[in-house]
């Protein structure tokens, strides 16, 4: 695959003009309304229909559509998305709808380093990078004949946590397998969650400084997660699966938390690692990512899983978080990927930020 070149792409565009641009699902009400309080237009790509439901949300609405037949035909609208100078910015559905290789070969500006997806898909080479940082990963069990404490299974490319499941013993995982699919075993930690949201600027140095860059925390929350964050109102998780009722891992929504003041600290220093690594084993991480965290009985972070984008746990803050107002007022994660846009055209960096 010949490699897309930032500045081939951004030639043709008026700088002074760009529009937003993103499929019309999981943070795009949030990535609009951001977008339009910088001053930038918005482009909503949907699949053929307009959404209606945007009607009902004036100031996160796009201001215009683009209809296309399906995701993957999003390929074949670029020379139109490149005439309004869009630049996508890409969330969870919209590299899951559009497919890892056809967003790779997407030709058209894309917010954040898109080398980082071969790092985050696979499971090998994200514990290389999270283990490299300096993070602690829960322990992988690579021979089931080995769970001798919880485990959950996780099948590859399972997508918010479906199929997942908990064992205790070997018995009970040959019982649940599915024959077939790649799965990984991991250490359930026992502890609460916390997923935090990053925001890195290799451009600006006016956060928590690194040795290029600077880093922000904007935000946290914690998921909600079908069934098993409900399963206790019938019984315990025992009992149920004694009966053959096994809980799930559905992401349905988003709860925003805080965390104790005093784990702040830490929560840095993992944000910073995970970028400096990303520095040297891809030329970095630009923009929001999220740490996919659970906090044990000693205060210990044990890091799960890496999400290289705006996540859908930002969408609690689209008026602020508690951290983000100590930042700026009114500032969600989508309307800070507007501000970077708009400080990078200013200051001819486009090409440091998108690819
Ligand atoms: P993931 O797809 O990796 O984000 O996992 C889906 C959900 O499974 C998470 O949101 C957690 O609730 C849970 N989970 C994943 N990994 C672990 C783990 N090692 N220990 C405990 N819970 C986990």
């Amino acid at each position: 695959m010949t490699k897309l070149d930032i500045n081939d792409m951004l030639t043709s565009y008026d700088k002074n003009n760009l529009t937003i641009a993103t499929v019309c699902s999981h943070s795009s009400l949030q990535i609009f309304n951001g977008a339009r309080k910088e001053g930038f237009k918005t482009i909503g790509i949907s699949v053929g229909e307009k959404k209606k439901y945007y009607d009902a949300f004036p100031l996160g609405k796009p201001d215009e559509f683009l209809i296309v037949n399906n995701y993957k035909d999003i390929l074949k609208y670029s020379e139109e998305l490149k005439e309004k100078n869009a630049i996508i910015i890409p969330h969870g559905s919209f590299v899951e709808y559009l497919g890892a290789n056809n967003f790779l070969k997407l030709n058209i500006p894309t917010f954040g380093n898109r080398d980082v997806l071969l790092w985050e898909s696979d499971r090998n080479k994200e514990r290389i990078w999270l283990e490299g940082a300096g993070l602690t990963m829960p322990e992988e069990i690579k021979n089931p004949k080995e769970i001798d404490k919880p485990v959950i299974v996780k099948y590859h490319g399972a997508k918010g946590g479906k199929g997942f499941f908990i064992a205790k013993t070997y018995d009970e995982f040959l019982r649940r397998i599915k024959k077939g699919k790649p799965y990984n075993i991991q250490e359930f930690v026992m502890g609460t969650r916390y997923y935090l949201h990053y925001f890195y600027s290799p451009i600006q140095e006016n956060a928590f400084k690194l040795n290029k860059g600077s880093l922000q925390l904007l935000s946290m929350d914690r998921r909600d997660e079908t069934t098993i964050d409900e399963v206790q109102r019938l019984g315990s998780i025992a009992e149920l699966e004694e009966i053959g009722i096994h809980p799930t891992f559905v992401v349905t929504g988003n709860i925003p938390i805080v965390m104790r003041e005093s784990l702040l600290p830490k929560v840095f220093d993992m944000g910073a690692g995970v970028v400096e690594k990303s520095l040297d084993l891809f030329g970095g991480i630009i923009g929001s990512f999220c740490l996919e965290t659970v906090v044990t009985e000693e205060l210990e972070f044990k890091v799960f899983e890496i999400s290289a984008r705006i996540v859908a746990g930002t969408n609690p803050y689209i008026f602020g978080s508690p951290y983000s107002e100590l930042i700026q007022p009114d500032m969600s994660t989508g309307r800070r990927i507007a501000q970077e846009i708009k400080f990078a055209a200013k200051e001819n960096l486009l090409a440091k930020i998108l690819t």
